[in-house]
């Protein structure tokens, strides 16, 4: 009994919803797909919920497809011109239709805990890079991981290190960025990571107004 408790207390996480990005493709090395697969399985174990993009394709169908087969929620926000099922495949669990892109992005961080990039495209990177520049504007203080599978965000990463060599990004704010190589590994840094970032944040307050008003996103 008291080990079924701790085995209970151990697999719950402190995050209720996780939000996924990742390729609309499967990428070339089946290594991509299983860890989409095993990331998907790591929040069932973890009772974790996830918001994602919606639709059934590439990497986003596969780890769709595992949170809802392992019985947790998924919530799939699309923005209407996306919706059309030739475009994105079927959408598991909860459709949260969204006006355009903008507002999906929005929506996807507001019902998140944290936040974490699968390989993927221009699409994934975009995503990824948007909650990286709103946590280091201070708009929002949820951890960002990145699944390094294979090294495929190796050369980001190196990318990333040279801004800060050459005194574009904060090392405070290249902190943001947790990376790992597999599911249970980057979702246990999640769970450990401390902001330390936020004071950047009042130099920034007019254009978080701006964002609030602009975009709705007073509730991230
Ligand atoms: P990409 O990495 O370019 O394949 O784009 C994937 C990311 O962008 C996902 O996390 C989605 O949120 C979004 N996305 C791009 N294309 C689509 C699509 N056809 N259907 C749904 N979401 C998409």
């Amino acid at each position: 009994m008291e080990e079924e408790r701790e085995m209970k207390k151990r697999q719950s996480s402190r995050f209720r919803r996780i939000c996924v990005f990742c390729g609309s493709s499967h990428g070339k090395k089946p290594s991509y797909q299983d860890a989409a697969i095993e990331l998907g399985k790591e929040l069932v174990l973890k009772k974790i919920d996830l918001v994602y993009g919606g639709g059934s394709i590439g990497l986003m169908g596969l780890v769709s497809q595992a949170v809802h087969d392992g019985g947790r929620h998924v919530i799939g926000v699309i923005p209407k011109i996306l919706m059309l099922r030739e475009l994105t495949g079927e959408t598991v669990g909860e459709v949260r239709p969204v006006a355009d892109m903008h507002q999906r992005k929005a929506e996807m961080a507001k019902h998140s805990d944290a936040f974490i990039a699968l390989p993927g495209g221009y699409g994934t990177l975009e995503e990824l890079l948007e909650v990286i520049t709103w946590a280091q504007l201070g708009i929002h203080n949820k951890p960002v991981g990145l699944l390094n599978v294979d090294g495929y965000y190796n050369a980001l990463l190196s990318f990333i290190d040279k801004a800060v060599e050459e005194g574009f990004i904060r090392p405070s704010a290249r902190e943001i960025i947790v990376s790992a190589p597999a599911a249970k590994e980057l979702v246990k840094k999640l769970e450990e990571y401390v902001p330390r970032h936020g004071k950047e944040a009042s130099k920034f307050s007019c254009e978080i107004e701006e964002l609030e008003h602009g975009r709705g996103l007073d509730a991230l």
